[in-house]
């Protein structure tokens, strides 16, 4: 694979204002709108368009997708000016990226492309055996999505392909929300494997969103926690957390939703894994039921609660981290004496000291003491850009209290 092209191909110039080279020198992706040479000729680009990066002087510094409307202005596609963008530039990032997983995992069910740390600014494709979904989250990923479409054809060979174009990123580039089946069909959940076990994901129905491969490996660490003992998985959605521990041998295991769709999934993946005798799909809102639980003294020895993001926006802040102690103090109370909790927050405008402090607060309020055996992040197929360490969204805590 080559990105040289055969034709010369000449991308529109974009001019950094004076100074403010030293961050793309130095590997950032990004370049902010107050950093361009914004001029008429700037202004006038289309969104979407790949231009060449100039430092103040006239120095290349690489190819950059660019969109004069966003804040993130720019977003650094190569540090080679003479990169075409072409199909073989994005067939050849998403087999690096391929790559990548396949030497991580023994079977085709991650996520394949994780924006700007795969190379590919903008796309989210996570893949399921022989289904895959595509998120386009910029207007230049949007623009190019039939090249898109035949990179995941020429490198993934899919049955099917859905385009989950839902995000609020997709609203910030000014894009319309899409959910649909652009190759094969589907009929149902899809299959999907994760930790040994069988889940199900339904990204066309009711939910659409697919599953969430990020907590692969904490899923793992409680559930190794969970044998012979009594688990209760808060915002369970699709039972990833409940139903592996019931896999690990949890004596009997209680996933709450508010979602009958989700809740569905999880049943399924209970049978699927022979252990629905010891799992329980129970409805209701998360809050009201640990307020009922801990009301009426049960405990649990296991007690798990990743939930939405409570911060969808900064201004959201105060009362989403007000949220994750209430949380924690809810779910402390009702673990067992030597039982274990994990907290998750997936808001990526809570940073994890943040996060780790509403968690002990939380823990405080309940009168609980403990212990914190992890402190983890998403699985190794969501990367960070070594230069967008804030981009690390996913925080999971786990404890053992006294
Ligand atoms: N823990 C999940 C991910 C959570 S996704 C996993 O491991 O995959 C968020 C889930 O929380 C969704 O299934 C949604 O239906 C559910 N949810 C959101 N608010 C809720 C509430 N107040 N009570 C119960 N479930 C809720």
């Amino acid at each position: 694979m080559t990105d040289t092209p055969t034709t010369p191909v000449k991308y529109r110039a974009i001019h950094l204002q004076a100074g403010r080279q030293r961050r793309v020198l130095h590997g950032h992706p990004w370049v902010y709108s107050n950093e361009v040479q914004m001029d008429t000729a700037a202004k006038a680009i289309p969104p979407g368009s790949p231009v060449r990066l100039l430092d103040p002087g006239g120095k290349p510094l690489g190819i950059a997708t660019f969109n004069p409307h966003t804040l993130i202005a720019a977003r650094m596609l190569s540090g080679d000016p003479a990169t075409v963008v072409d199909h073989a530039f994005l067939a050849g990032r998403l087999r690096n990226a391929v790559a990548m997983r396949d030497a991580l995992f023994d079977r085709p069910y991650y996520r394949v492309v994780h924006a700007e740390a795969d190379g590919l600014p903008g796309l989210i494709v996570d893949r399921y055996g022989d289904v895959v979904t595509v998120q386009a989250n910029s207007v230049f990923m949007d623009q190019r999505i039939d090249a898109i479409l035949a990179a995941i054809d020429e490198v993934l060979a899919p049955r099917a392909v859905i385009l989950r174009n839902d995000s609020t990123q997709r609203a910030l580039e000014g894009l319309p929300e899409e959910s649909r089946l652009v190759k094969g069909e589907i009929d149902g959940p899809i299959r999907l494997e994760e930790n040994g076990a069988t889940f199900f994901a339904d990204p066309l129905g009711g939910q659409k969103t697919g599953w969430f491969y990020d907590q692969r490996d904490n899923r793992a660490f409680i559930a190794k926690l969970a044998k012979g003992k009594r688990a209760i998985d808060f915002f369970s959605y699709n039972g990833g957390f409940g139903v592996l521990c019931a896999v690990e041998g949890a004596s009997s295991v209680v996933s709450v939703d508010r979602s009958q769709g989700a809740l569905d999934n999880a049943t399924r993946a209970a049978e699927a894994n022979g252990v629905a005798d010891r799992f329980e799909a129970r409805r209701a809102d998360a809050f009201n039921e640990l307020e009922r639980l801990n009301a009426e003294g049960e405990t649990f020895e296991i007690v798990i609660a990743d939930p939405p993001a409570f911060v969808k926006s900064k201004k959201d802040l105060a009362v989403g981290c007000r949220a994750y102690r209430k949380m924690t103090r809810l779910a402390a109370k009702i673990t067992a004496p030597g039982g274990f909790l994990l907290c998750a927050s997936c808001s990526h405008n809570v940073d994890p000291p943040t996060f780790a402090e509403q968690v002990a607060r939380g823990l405080h309020d309940a009168g609980r003491t403990g212990r914190i055996l992890r402190s983890a992040g998403a699985g190794p197929d969501h990367p960070v850009h070594p230069h967008l360490p804030e981009s690390a969204y996913l925080k999971a805590i786990v404890m053992q209290l006294d």
